[in-house]
């Protein structure tokens, strides 16, 4: 028999970093909600080959204090939560405290900030290699804010590495998450560069019509053509944004994007209800297009089901069915009488 042992910290987060860190775009993903949650209004994105050799975000939130800059890559380190009344009141996006200590164990991460409040001119930066700790603390000159750079992801765990597809795909996956952070976030500037090229330059959107350049820009101008803009209220609930008439359609439903009080979902409920809207305006197999924002008190919905499936649960099921199918037959009903006019004369 084999005697039990602890598991070195290194190997612990390895494992841990097994569930949280799949793929490059699952540490952009972690990255940008650090972001998020430290309050950035702008956030820059680079990466390099699928973001497998490289993927480095920059933000200009409130940095980390040169003292709990090493504490951050260890686990179980957070400054979101402190007891269990905040764990039960989540406000940020993270809370685990397993990301960068996940990330750091299995790729070499440095990571370099400055503090709004440090009364400092310059950063700090610690660097971790697939360590157990940061190795070191040295000076860095950084504006006010974060970054956050990750090479060679998976270099010491090739098991791993092997996982992963062409660079194409998982730089589709990266663009995804950046795509689905831009629509969710109007009031951040985001931009996504892939091998030195630019992909998005997105600024900061307040108005309807600011909006809407976004959303050309993430979903390209044929869905903005075919777009009309909605904004509905019923019973408590909310929901606006841009839904394509059936004369835009997909073969996939990869232009679907449903936020619940500014999160993305995906749900079979809505799912149900969006379809039955359709029912009578498009067939064969073809799927519609939309981006929509449901807005409902926070009690009425549960938004913790699960931290990484985008899970929801309504109270009031029915409510919110009824809700999105009368919202939804309704507007493209409203414009349905022009389309048969044109075809009409
Ligand atoms: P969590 O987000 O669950 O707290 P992470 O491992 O992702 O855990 O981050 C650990 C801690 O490092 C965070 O709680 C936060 O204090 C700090 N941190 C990470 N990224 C940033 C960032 N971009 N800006 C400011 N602080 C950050
Ligand atoms: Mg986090």
């Amino acid at each position: 028999m084999k005697r039990i042992a602890l598991l070195s910290q290194r190997l612990a987060n390895q494992i841990a970093a097994g569930e949280v860190v799949e793929r490059p775009a699952s540490v952009v993903k972690e990255l940008l909600e650090n972001s998020l949650d430290a309050g950035a209004h702008r956030i820059d994105v680079e990466v390099e080959q699928g973001g497998s050799k490289l993927i480095r975000i920059r933000d200009d939130g409130s940095g980390i204090p040169k003292d709990d800059l090493t504490l951050a890559l260890s686990r179980h380190a957070t400054s979101k939560i402190a007891d269990l009344d905040d764990l039960e009141n989540i406000q940020s996006l993270g809370f685990r405290g397993e990301a960068l200590a996940s990330i750091s164990s299995v790729s070499r991460l440095t990571l370099t900030s400055r503090a709004s409040d440090s009364g400092e001119s310059g950063g700090w930066q610690v660097e971790a290699a697939g360590q157990d700790m940061a190795a070191t603390l040295s000076p860095a000159p950084h504006p006010t804010g974060t970054s956050v750079e990750v090479r060679d992801l998976f270099f010491n765990t090739p098991a791993r590495k092997k996982f992963l597809r062409t660079e194409n795909t998982e730089f589709g996956r990266i663009d995804e998450v950046v795509r689905r952070l831009a629509l969710s976030r109007f009031d951040v500037s985001l931009s996504l560069r892939h091998n030195q090229r630019t992909v998005h330059q997105l600024h900061s959107a307040q108005s309807v019509q600011e909006k809407q350049r976004r959303i050309g820009l993430v979903c390209g101008p044929a869905f903005l053509e075919h777009a009309v803009y909605i904004d509905m209220e019923a019973s408590g609930l909310r929901l606006w944004g841009w839904v394509c008439l059936p004369t835009f359609s997909r073969s996939q439903p990869d232009l679907q994007y449903f936020y619940v009080n500014g999160r993305v979902i995906r749900d079979k409920l809505v799912s149900h209800a969006i379809k039955q809207a359709y029912r009578d305006v498009m067939y064969g197999g073809r799927h519609p297009a939309f981006v929509l924002y449901l807005e409902l008190q926070p009690s009425l919905v549960d938004v913790n089901v699960h931290p990484t499936k985008h899970e929801v649960r309504f109270r009031d099921q029915r409510l919110v069915h009824d809700f999105l199918f009368r919202s939804l037959h309704k507007a493209l009903a409203d414009v349905r009488p022009d389309d048969q006019l044109a075809t009409a004369q």
